[in-house]
């Protein structure tokens, strides 16, 4: 499927408001027409994979299969060196099922208690999936990585999950302090949906 034959509507296989709201803004000006998944009540897919690009292919499947539509699906989070790449996968539910970010980012701050800014190095991962079909056996992939690291405490209101407590060095700020926009153009979301993008662009199918 090429943008050039994009009038069809893509499902995006997330719940995620923050997600949603970041994807809708990074999508405006394509011509996908992009419809969330609770549009169709499709039911959340389990995660059971061990890596992020498992579980966004568990994600894409799923919504392509309930809804007959291509699907667009991310699996993303935070990993901190301190933590050995902790939350990673979890990030969502690291304090508990709830998945609640204000718990999650009190739980990191623990964590990290007592650890000097030098050792609180930490990046978010997204990683992209795109599948024409639930039985795409060649889905289209992409990985976006934004560096930061840790606070001490939260700043900033903006963004969504960890966003106060991540410090983007070259913006001197919480990546909640940032403008929406400027946090689309520097993000792993904002990374990797531009790779996949392109990547529909260039691919010549059907
Ligand atoms: P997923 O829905 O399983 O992919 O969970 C992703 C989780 O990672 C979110 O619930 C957040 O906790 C965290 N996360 C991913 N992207 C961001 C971001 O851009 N800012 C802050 N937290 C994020």
């Amino acid at each position: 499927m090429s943008l050039s034959a994009a009038s069809q509507r893509v499902v995006l296989a997330t719940g995620n408001p923050g997600k949603l709201r970041e994807f809708s803004e990074l999508l405006a000006t394509c011509r996908i027409q992009v419809v969330p998944q609770s549009d169709f009540a499709v039911p959340d897919a389990a995660e059971t994979g061990l890596s992020f690009v498992e579980n966004a292919l568990l994600k894409a499947r799923n919504a392509a299969r309930h809804t007959g539509l291509p699907a667009i699906a991310d699996d993303s989070g935070l990993e901190v060196d301190y933590l050995n790449g902790a939350p990673g996968i979890y990030s969502a539910r690291y304090a508990g099922p709830e998945g609640d970010s204000a718990a999650n980012n009190a739980q990191l701050l623990r964590a990290l208690s007592g650890v000097p800014a030098t050792r609180r190095g930490a990046r978010f991962q997204c990683l992209l999936v795109f599948m024409r079909h639930a039985d795409d056996p060649t889905p289209l992939i992409c990985q976006g990585t934004w560096e930061g690291r840790i606070l001490e405490d939260i700043h900033g209101t903006g963004g969504f999950g960890y966003d106060p407590l991540f410090y983007v060095e070259d913006m001197q700020c919480s990546a909640a302090e940032l403008e929406p926009a400027r946090k689309n153009l520097l993000s792993h979301r904002g990374q990797a949906l531009r790779c996949l993008l392109s990547a529909l662009n260039n691919s010549s199918g059907d």
